[in-house]
């Protein structure tokens, strides 16, 4: 997909607005978000538009997902964090603010407070056979 003309990440990758960027290569750009949940959190993204991973040609979600490892271990080791989330919100329900596909690396601290809710449910009878047939129906 081309680039989308009101589009920020798209506009980040062509250089047209500034940004401060860790890494990239022909198809995609790590550069430091803007307001950081901890200082080194980083964003990567392809430099071809996609609104979200259900967008994106699987090949290059696998590109993206190569540089993985070494921006978690860069962004960890240069922040001394105790652990890093990588994070890729899909759709606003989600907390999705930018629809150009991006995959957050997040230095987290022991003790720093950042956190999900997680409030883990429980299948009832049946329904987690229900489940998995319908998710694996949507396979193909
Ligand atoms: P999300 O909520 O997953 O869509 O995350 C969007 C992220 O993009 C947020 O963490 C923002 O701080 C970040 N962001 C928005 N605009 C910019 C920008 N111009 N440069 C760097 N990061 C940005
Ligand atoms: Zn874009």
């Amino acid at each position: 997909m081309a680039a989308a003309t009101d589009c920020i990440f798209c506009k980040i990758a062509e250089g047209v607005i500034p940004a401060h960027r860790v890494w990239e290569d022909d198809r995609a750009l790590a550069f430091l978000d803007i307001n950081p949940l901890a200082a080194g959190h980083t964003l990567l993204i392809p430099k071809l538009h996609a609104a979200d991973i259900r967008d994106i040609d699987p090949e290059l979600a696998a590109f993206l997902f190569l540089q993985a490892p070494k921006l978690a271990k860069a962004v960890q080791q240069a922040t001394s964090a105790d652990g890093v989330n990588i994070l890729q919100n899909t759709g606003a329900a989600a907390g999705q603010a930018v629809f150009h596909l991006h995959i957050h690396f997040i230095p987290r601290f022991e003790g720093d407070g950042l956190g999900y809710r997680w409030n883990a449910g429980q299948y009832g009878a049946g329904e987690v056979e229900e489940m998995l047939s319908k998710i694996q129906g949507k396979l193909g």
